[in-house]
């Protein structure tokens, strides 16, 4: 073994193995991949293998699709074959809820360039005889996906990696890392030492033991899965050609063709985490004991499903663990505060996911970035609320969830409430219905009193409609009141603040007692953050942006770190907050403010440090629900306080709490855009219409030459807002936009725009097509959708509610 490289990646499974590879493709073939036992020998050896293409994250799926074409590619570089079965796949529904779901991801595909039909159950028993036909009411017909060979699929990578200068050292045990002064590592193996310039971890079932050698602990996790072999099956042997590999979402099940009888493997509800603290380092090409009356109830619906399978005697359990992390999409790229340590691990599909992982951490490594936006799986969407307690109980929530609908309106039980600010219990008795941000109990709406708080979940208008309703009404007419305390807020202090923000940003930094609109973009001059951003003093900012984003924010930051003297800092837990919007907004504040706040004296985009109340405050006058109103942030000793006083000051004002059900709401109907749906590293200023916050005169700042080259080029595609005419549902989001009965956009976002009274969906298209009236058809549930574009927002065109 060589004694430095540049990259040390650890771990021999199936994504340890595609990082490899393309790390070589990309050009880095100093790269050395260490395994303590033979390849595949952690959860990979024993995989069923199914490959398929969608995921709820349209750039997940890009990659899962990425991942099933590339095995054509590594089966031509290696010589080795990769056993690929690319029979397509069937989805199956058993009830309306699947139904719904199925015509959702045939929506969402045609835009992706997935190839599916939805079909009969007649027809889904035609392409698989197994069938109970009567047992469904429809069926989603995936052209692409299949299964292939976990062995021979990782051997293609090893050995088209290896022929392009990689090395793998097998029976080599990482046993500890240490940081170098430089920024690489030093990993100590069983062997002997290597110094690197980058370390990855792709260690599968041992990802928390090489997290914790640098000092991580990673929301990782491994569960039990099992599934059964059955004996030959007549049906299947007189089949004369490979049976379909089936889902049926209802039955929680999947099955596939193996040799002449089936595989059949369940999400059982009665599931087991495996290794809840450490796994074991001897555990190597090593199953787990079966239980299958574990899986008796799943197996008594398959076998009614599928009846020919009740019917074959079983010949074999596979009970073997694998990791997820909390929400079931893996842990890719550096870890914040860690210089050099990359993260390909909690792939709980490596076969349907690991090519596109390799893929977007790669580039990440030797490009600076992963290619698209991959926060869906990204290491940075957790912070230190996903604790080893968090993970434990999330992950078996995903597990046995696994088949289970993911409605657009569903907020998940387990774990919480975890972070709570001040005023949840008094948010709680105002009938507050809380979903969870980042850890963070956040209210969505409030239910009346006699109303039960909670929520139904569905992909059609929910019972929350009719409330969400009166919340904006109460906004639009009076003055609404909703907790802002999840966003992420950041202070940037000392003497070099202005300086750094305004190579950070591509906006303008403003003066002191003002508040700007600043985008920040990437090297690629993509959108990499939407902030708000306060001058407090010449010295002070506050700047606020996305909860979700805190980590991934606070990453880069750290990649671009201000001089010496100068501190950004994430206020997460250290501030609160809440908006006040409506046309009586500016009576209830100043009911309570010493200070002058008239339109004259205070003015939109103004930002005043002052006295709410009793409550020392920082208010900046803007809100993202178009109208006139405040965010009033204070440290959390004086939430409540603030609370109190807000309310008292309110009831005859018509005060009404509203949830972020609404605020998506009066966004919509404003059309403005939101962090991770319209504005995403996918998208460039002239795509998104934020190109008149860039400010291009600036003398530097990143990503300036990529912006400057996007504002000389026609972008491809634009933003725009689109009216819908729907029945009971509104767009939820990935929808694809048809023209004529082709693929012309994506759906960002979408709802109901309550004061306009209209269905509203956002999204990008083509940019010939984005043009004041043109008119497509969006897909929802069944229902083929007209839309029309409308330029102007529908609420308060002119701005001059906020400007009032
Ligand atoms: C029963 C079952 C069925 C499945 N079916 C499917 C399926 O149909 N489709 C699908 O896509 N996925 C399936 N999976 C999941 C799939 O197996 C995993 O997603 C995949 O194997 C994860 O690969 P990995 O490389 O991340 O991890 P692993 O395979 O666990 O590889 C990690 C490797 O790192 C090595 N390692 C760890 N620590 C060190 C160290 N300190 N030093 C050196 N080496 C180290 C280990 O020895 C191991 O070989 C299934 C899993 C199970 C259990």
């Amino acid at each position: 073994m060589k004694t430095h490289t540049q990259v040390v990646i650890i771990g021999g499974g199936v994504v340890g193995a595609s990082v490899l590879y393309h790390l070589t493709k990309l050009g880095w073939t100093d790269v050395v991949l260490l395994e303590k036992h033979e390849l595949t020998s952690g959860s990979t050896w024993h995989a069923a293998g199914g490959v398929h293409t969608y995921n709820s994250d349209a750039n997940v799926s890009r990659l899962q699709k990425y991942t099933i074409d590339l095995y054509h590619e590594i089966e031509r570089v290696s010589g080795q074959s990769c056993g690929i079965h690319a029979a397509g796949n069937l989805v199956l529904a058993a009830n309306q809820a699947v139904l719904d779901n199925i015509r959702m991801i045939h929506s969402r595909g045609q835009y992706l360039g997935l190839e599916m039909h939805l079909i009969s159950p007649r027809e889904a028993r035609e392409l698989n005889p197994l069938i109970n036909d009567k047992e469904f009411i429809g069926a989603l017909h995936r052209k692409d996906g299949g299964h292939v060979d976990p062995h021979g699929v990782t051997q293609a990578y090893a050995i088209a990696a290896r022929n392009a200068g990689a090395e793998i050292h097998r029976f080599t045990r990482v046993v500890a890392l240490e940081p170098r002064p430089d920024g690489g590592w030093l990993v100590i193996t069983d062997k002997g030492d290597i110094t690197c310039e980058h370390v990855v971890n792709a260690a599968g079932l041992w990802a928390r033991e090489v997290g914790r050698m640098a000092g991580i602990e990673l929301p990782v996790l491994a569960m039990e899965h099992m599934y059964i072999v059955t004996e030959d099956i007549p049906e299947v042997v007189a089949l004369g050609r490979e049976l379909l590999p089936t889902t049926d979402y209802s039955g929680e099940i999947y099955m596939r063709q193996e040799r002449s009888g089936v595989l059949m493997g369940t999400y059982e509800q009665d599931c087991r985490v495996w290794s809840p603290d450490a796994t074991p380092w001897d555990f190597n090409m090593q199953l787990l004991p079966d239980d299958l009356d574990r899986l008796a109830k799943h197996l008594e619906i398959g076998f009614k499903r599928f009846p020919a399978i009740g019917r074959a005697g079983i010949k074999r359990v596979v009970n073997g663990p694998f990791t997820f992390a909390p929400d079931g999409n893996p842990l890719v790229g550096p870890v914040r505060g860690l210089r050099n340590y990359w993260c390909a691990c909690g792939v709980m599909a490596g076969f349907a996911q690991g090519g596109g992982v390799g893929l977007a951490l790669s580039r990440w490594m030797v490009e600076g970035d992963p290619g698209s936006d991959i926060f869906a799986m990204d290491v940075a969407r957790y912070g230190a609320f996903a604790t080893p307690a968090y993970t434990n109980s999330k992950v078996q929530e995903n597990y046995q969830r696994r088949f289970r609908m993911a409605y657009p309106n569903e907020e998940l039980p387990a774990a919480r409430p975890l972070r709570r600010t001040p005023v949840y219990d008094r948010l709680q008795a105002a009938g507050a219905v809380f979903g969870a941000n980042f850890g963070l109990e956040v209210a969505l709406w409030y239910a009346p009193k006699g109303m039960e708080p909670v929520e139904i979940p569905t992909y059609r208008r929910s019972n929350a409609f009719a409330v969400v309703r009166e919340e904006c009404h109460a906004v639009r007419s009076a003055v609404g009141l909703m907790e802002i305390s999840g966003f992420g807020k950041y202070e940037i202090a000392g003497p070099d603040a202005a300086l750094w923000l305004n190579g950070l940003l591509a906006g303008r930094v403003p003066r002191p007692g003002r508040m700007a609109l600043a985008p920040m973009l990437n090297e690629q001059g993509r959108i990499i953050g939407d902030f708000s951003l306060a001058c407090l003093a010449r010295d002070r900012f506050l700047m606020i942006g996305s909860g979700m984003a805190e980590i991934y924010h606070m990453r880069w930051f750290e990649r671009h770190p201000p001089p010496i003297g100068t501190v950004v800092r994430s206020l997460a837990p250290a501030l609160t907050g809440f908006a006040i919007a409506g046309p009586n907004s500016r009576e209830l504040l100043q009911r309570l403010a010493r200070a002058n706040v008239s339109s004259d004296a205070f003015k939109f985009f103004d930002v005043r440090e002052m006295a709410v109340g009793m409550v020392p405050a920082t208010v900046i006058r803007a809100s993202y629900t178009g109208d006139l109103g405040y965010e009033i942030w204070v440290t959390p000793d004086y939430q409540i306080t603030l609370y109190e006083q807000l309310v008292e000051a309110g009831s005859d004002l018509g005060l009404r709490h509203f949830g972020s059900r609404a605020l998506m709401s009066l966004r919509l109907e404003k059309g403005y855009g939101a962090f991770l749906r319209e504005f995403r590293p996918d998208y460039t200023p002239m795509e998104t219409g934020l190109a008149r916050f860039v400010s291009y005169d600036k003398a530097d700042f990143i990503g300036r030459e990529a912006a400057l080259n996007d504002r000389a080029t026609r972008p491809l595609k634009k933003l725009v807002a689109l009216v819908v005419d729907v029945n009971d549902a509104d767009a939820v989001g990935y929808e694809t936009i048809l023209k004529e009965g082709k693929a012309v956009g994506q759906v960002t976002s979408g709802g109901y725009a309550h004061w306009a009274q209209k269905s509203i969906a956002m999204g990008y298209v083509r940019s010939d097509l984005a043009n004041d009236g043109e008119t497509f058809v969006i897909g929802l549930f069944g229902d083929d959708c007209p839309a029309r574009i409308h330029t102007t927002p529908l609420f308060d065109p002119n701005g001059e509610r906020q400007r009032s």
